[in-house]
């Protein structure tokens, strides 16, 4: 693959301590996977494989026990605290299968909280907040909150908070896993055009095997490290 690499991660592993009666849990023993640039990635593996433990540390939002996860040069996780806060609102979009949307904000204002925090010109995001949210063909539901919307919905809004800051790296875990068949080939099939029409690096952990038929390369975890990687 020509596209250069935009996330690698090298010897990632990952022990849970002893909690109680289990215990230490090695989850990843030696991940070695590397992500490129605007390339669609699928992580698939069986329930308690590591896939989303992963996708924490991939994202910064978990540190590995022992291993590297370099992003276009930098350690994430040589990061303090401060930087990882920096690298996560501006570097990441994160889309779980739950959306976690706050509930007392609209669809407006729960795509905006990102940029908030990143103190970017008001009136500029709130104008890609719009257009995203009409791209995810939610533009009647800018006001809503999340209790008065849909599942579906409730995930096309989780998506455009993702994507507000214009991270360069989307990680998605299992983002229709919550949703009917219908429901979730919506949201896939808007996901995946985003992806095209922002330029957007995605890796998405799901058990569909209609999603990874979409990605270009499948990465399946078993037994803590990764067995393939399957060309399509
Ligand atoms: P997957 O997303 O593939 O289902 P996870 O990454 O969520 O797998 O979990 C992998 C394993 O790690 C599971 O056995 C899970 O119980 C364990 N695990 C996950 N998070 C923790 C934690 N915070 N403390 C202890 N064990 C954990
Ligand atoms: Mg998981």
């Amino acid at each position: 693959m020509s596209a250069p690499i935009l996330i690698q991660g090298t010897g990632i592993r990952k022990v849970y301590d002893a909690k109680g009666s289990r215990g230490a849990v090695e989850v990843l023993s030696g991940v070695d996977l590397s992500i490129h640039s605007q390339e669609r990635l699928a992580i698939v593996g069986s329930s308690g494989s590591g896939k989303s433990t992963l996708l924490h540390i991939l994202g910064g939002l978990d540190t590995p026990t022992s291993g590297d996860v370099v992003f276009e040069g930098s350690y994430i996780n040589r990061m303090n605290s401060t930087e990882l806060a920096r690298f996560r609102n501006q570097q990441i979009g994160f889309i779980f299968q739950f959306h976690h949307l706050l509930p007392e904000f609209t669809s407006l204002e729960n795509v905006l909280m990102p940029a908030l925090l990143s103190n970017q010109d008001k009136e500029t995001m709130e104008a890609r907040a719009i257009s995203l949210l009409d791209a995810l063909h939610l533009s009647h539901r800018l006001h809503h909150r999340p209790t008065e919307l849909s599942g579906g919905e409730q995930q096309r809004v989780a998506i455009a908070r993702a994507l507000i800051n214009k991270p360069k790296l989307v990680l998605a875990d299992e983002p229709t896993g919550n949703l009917d068949k219908h429901n979730a080939t919506a949201v896939m099939e808007l996901l995946l055009g985003l992806q095209e029409s922002e330029n957007l690096t995605l890796a998405i952990v799901t058990h569909d095997p209609m999603i990874a038929t979409h990605c270009e390369r499948i990465y399946e975890l078993q037994a803590g490290t990764i067995l393939k990687s399957d060309a399509k």
